[in-house]
């Protein structure tokens, strides 16, 4: 653990355990990404059209749309797929992954604020990818760890991510399956991956009051719950859902 680490998380730094970790450290931003180059992405014209769509669907959140603005998505598409990163379409990562359709993580995220009311102020994501869904939560927690289970997501996200200098965002190689012990309380835990039934880690991890959203069932639907300080768990469905499966172990 370095200093610098320790200057972002003085209360509750994240044990080693048997979790890889790697905060996303400052480094020179490039002038201008090499993706961009040609295809006009750059532009932040071209994210307020997609903001603009996402704001007519209704029911979005203003900090969630912020974030949707600030969070360049042709950075996290291979070159050959960026032309497409403004549209509403869920785009393969590889290793049979894909990134998160903006109307996804910009509901996800409208969601969180809504049931919370506030910003959460730690956030568990389950399932980082390529990071994308990760930097928008960025701009609307206060500090946010995510965690994937497949190491060459993980490396890429990494890679993505370098060059926002997000320093609120830590990225965790591990199985998410049992949540993250090592930030937890949270006051919401995001799943980006969808499973039978909610594993029992991820309630458990939330402080009181605090909110699980994630993919569950078969079909799947988008799933919110709070836990109370009682202990009793509410449970309410946000919208049906196509999401890619919870794996257990690492890859
Ligand atoms: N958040 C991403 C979406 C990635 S797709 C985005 O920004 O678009 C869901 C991810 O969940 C995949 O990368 C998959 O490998 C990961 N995943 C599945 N099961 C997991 C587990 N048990 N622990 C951590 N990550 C998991």
């Amino acid at each position: 653990m370095t200093e610098s680490r320790r200057a972002h998380f003085p209360a509750r730094l994240p044990g080693a355990a048997d979790i890889a970790q790697a905060a996303v450290k400052a480094a020179p931003k490039p002038a201008a990404a090499p993706a961009a180059r040609g295809h006009g992405l750059d532009s932040d014209a071209v994210r307020a059209r997609m903001v603009e769509r996402l704001r007519a669907l209704g029911g979005m959140e203003p900090a969630a749309l912020a974030a949707m603005q600030a969070v360049p998505r042709h950075l996290f598409i291979e070159p050959a797929l960026a032309a497409q990163a403004y549209l509403d379409n869920a785009l393969p990562i590889g290793h049979g992954q894909t990134i998160s359709k903006p109307s996804v993580v910009a509901r996800c995220a409208s969601v969180l604020l809504q049931a919370l009311g506030a910003r959460p102020a730690r956030l568990l994501e389950i399932g980082t990818g390529c990071g994308y869904q990760a930097a928008v939560l960025s701009h609307i927690a206060g500090e946010v760890y995510s965690v994937e289970r497949i190491r060459a997501l993980h490396e890429l996200a990494r890679s993505n991510l370098r060059a926002l200098r997000l320093a609120n965002l830590r990225l965790l190689f591990g199985d998410g399956s049992g949540g993250l012990q090592a930030g937890a309380p949270y006051d919401a835990v995001l799943s980006a991956a969808a499973a039978d039934t909610p594993p029992d880690a991820w309630l458990a991890q939330l402080r009181p009051g605090g909110v699980l959203l994630a993919p569950i069932g078969r079909p799947q639907r988008l799933m919110a719950y709070r836990r109370h300080a009682s202990g009793k768990v509410e449970s309410w469905c946000v919208e049906d859902a196509h999401f890619v499966p919870l794996k257990s172990g690492l890859v």
